[in-house]
């Protein structure tokens, strides 16, 4: 029943948000002076968030640290401010935290690598990208002029050698095209319009020997190809882009979050080639420090000789660093320091398993437990009760992926001799992943194969039949209609007279007249009314004076309750001819407790109050055997609503 449609079943995007929770910091620029306030006014959050004081403990701990060396070999880096230091970390649901000077902007470098590799894995497909560029590590420098001479191309992305050719990927008809096209997926990464620091970009251009080598070696091999000066041309303007520390963390974050940026909501880039961008970053982005790195810090990362650092905790957050002296390696000092001290004191090895799949299918139930709000004649009832345990729930919770899925198959795999119908409900679950998909549309074929029917409530809210009549997509708006129709399925195996509701039910025939002879029924029809409502009318409204009981003859009615003062109704449980309504206020003579709307073309015997009591007096025996009917059936109704309790306790 429920098809390949699970492969397209849609949970709701992240909310873009933007909060941004900073410290005091120190500003080196006159142009980031607004954020002199913004910090002024935060600056008690770290008395409050243990995350931004520890980023604020790491960030004093290594201020005072001036080793290592601001890059020098083009000539604008040397420029740089030793004492600036910049820390944030924005979460992959888009919490910013920064400390210090998180808001000053320098050079990205390399740390334009592992994008511009993804905006060329988006341009030209994985295969002809690998064809170019491999993404094996060199354990050399960052601008080593090595080559994999076997396969022909640079070893990897994330080196000068691999990303000149990377930029060589990147489509677009002349220089200014292009170059906007990689200003725009920065941009969108960022979340805010990036620009290129041109006097860097001049310095580098024309001082960039090493690197223009790097690009005819790699023209005369044939790795890449014309226009080279163009190309190179992007490239030191793909490194000269501003950027802050937490602009970084925003790109990181991105990463972490697949692809879609947490602040704006916008896609950045492409789902699919987000892994093959991390796993670069893991294996080759801090140069010949990558293996101690991967080992010691366990964090997809990239440097820049900018003084620039990105770590990325995929699904859980990215970390942006600056602080311009580097260290033997290229690699940001204080940097490396701050990001190796955060994934110490936060455990955020990669390879540590922090997945505690723990109990996914939260409460099982079965028909005959749990019925659906439909509240049905006797007979019905009488069918259910024997044949409800052939359908079954699980309430499933928490995350989906292959080992939660396959908790819950091993469920299924054991209960599956005793059901026909599995409702599936998702109310719970925050992810279904790809692979979870997968095993739920063969476990559909399997069910269907064994003549079985699989049914989901709450995955596909915008594909789901909700109450109709034989929704036919086995997808629910909850479990309540899911389940409602399986009693239909049931009954209509059964009893497929029980299902016709639009032909009149008798008067004599209504479940309160069970045990009245032909007399009695006469007797308490001749004061009854016949009424009829169309679809949507109020038939019994809350609050009311009641005055008359009602016996459903043909139609369906909703019984509801009235929720924040009318604005939303809560269905409690809809009827079907047979039945009556409105009997509790006979009982205790209160006021109406709920509304009751017709949902179809509907009609009613109305029994009024004041006529019944004018019965009660003449014939005593014939009433109290009506109030005796109401009770058998309040208390039926009781029992399966303590039963129904029971299970929500286990
Ligand atoms: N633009 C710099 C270069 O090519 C980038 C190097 C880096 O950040 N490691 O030399």
């Amino acid at each position: 029943m429920v098809s390949a449609l699970f492969s397209e079943a849609i949970f709701k995007p992240q909310v873009a948000v933007n909060r941004t929770i900073a410290g005091a910091c120190k500003l080196g620029h006159a142009r980031q002076m607004h954020q002199n306030r913004a910090a002024e006014a935060s600056k008690h959050n770290a008395e409050i968030s243990p995350i931004l004081a520890s980023l604020q403990e790491i960030h004093a701990k290594y201020q005072q640290d001036f080793s290592g060396k601001v890059a020098t070999y083009i000539p604008e880096l040397a420029k740089a401010d030793t004492s600036l230091f910049g820390i944030a970390l924005v979460t992959a649901d888009g919490q910013v935290y920064q400390t210090g000077d998180a808001n000053h902007w320098f050079t990205i470098q390399s740390i334009s690598k592992p994008f511009v590799y993804g905006v060329a894995l988006e341009d030209q497909g994985l295969d002809y990208v690998l064809s170019k560029v491999g993404v094996e590590p060199t354990g050399e420098a960052f601008n080593s002029i090595v080559f994999d001479e076997r396969r022909n191309r640079p070893f990897n992305p994330m080196v000068n050698a691999g990303a000149i050719a990377t930029t060589a990927l990147i489509k677009g008809t002349g220089h200014d095209q292009r170059l906007a096209r990689l200003l725009g997926k920065f941009s969108d990464l960022a979340g805010r319009p990036l620009s290129i620091d041109h006097a860097v970009y001049t310095s580098e251009r024309t001082t960039g020997h090493r690197n223009r080598a790097i690009a005819y070696l790699e023209l005369n091999f044939g790795m890449i190809d014309e226009p080279v000066n163009e190309h190179l041309d992007l490239y030191f303007e793909q490194c000269s882009i501003l950027v802050s520390a937490r602009d970084l963390a925003v790109m990181a974050a991105t990463l972490a979050n697949n692809g879609v940026n947490p602040l704006t909501g916008k896609r950045a880039l492409d789902e699919p080639y987000v892994k093959n961008v991390l796993s670069v970053m893991y294996s080759c982005g801090m140069y010949d420090y990558a293996g101690e790195w991967s080992y010691r810090i366990g964090l997809p990362a990239k440097s820049g000789v900018g003084g620039g650092i990105i770590a990325v905790l995929p699904g859980q957050f990215g970390i942006g660093t600056f602080s311009a002296p580097l260290d033997e390696q290229g690699n940001s000092w204080r940097g490396i320091r701050a990001c190796e001290d955060l994934s110490k004191r936060f455990k955020l090895h990669m390879f540590k398993s922090r997945l505690a799949t723990g109990v996914v299918v939260r409460r099982s139930y079965r028909n005959t437990t749990v019925r659906s709000k439909r509240r049905r004649g006797a007979a019905a009832e009488t069918i259910l009760g024997e044949k409800g345990s052939s359908v079954c729930v699980y309430e499933l919770q928490g995350s989906l992926f292959f080992s939660t899925m396959e908790q819950v198959l091993r469920q299924v795999t054991n209960d599956m001799d005793s059901f026909t119908y599995l409702i599936l409900d998702f109310k719970r679950v925050l992810q279904l992943d790809e692979c979870a998909r997968a095993l739920l549309a063969q476990t559909n074929e399997m069910l269907n194969r064994c003549g079985k029917t699989l049914l989901s409530a709450h995955l596909a809210e915008d594909r789901a039949d909700s109450c109709e009549p034989g929704g036919q997509s086995g997808f629910f708006a909850d479990i309540d209609s899911a389940l409602e129709w399986c009693e239909d399925q049931l009954l209509q195996q059964e009893h497929p007279e029980l299902l016709r509701e639009r032909r009149k039910v008798p008067f004599a025939a209504m479940d309160i007249l069970a045990g009245f002879d032909h007399r009695e029924t006469a007797l308490i029809e001749s004061i009854a009314e016949e009424m009829r409502y169309s679809p949507g009318a109020t038939i019994v409204r809350e609050g009311d004076r009641a005055d008359s009981l009602y016996l459903l003859a043909a139609g369906r009615v909703s019984i509801c309750l009235r929720i924040n003062d009318g604005a939303r109704r809560q269905r409690l449980s809809t009827l079907s001819p047979g039945l009556a309504f409105g009997d509790v206020a006979l009982l205790d003579g209160g006021t109406r407790s709920a509304d009751v709307i017709a949902d179809e073309p509907t009609r009613c015997y109305v029994l009024p109050f004041a006529k019944l009591q004018t019965l009660a007096v003449s014939h005593p025996e014939v009433f109290s055997r009506l109030i005796g009917n109401i009770g058998r059936e309040l208390s039926a109704r009781l029992r399966r609503a303590d039963a129904e309790i029971r299970s929500l306790a286990d």
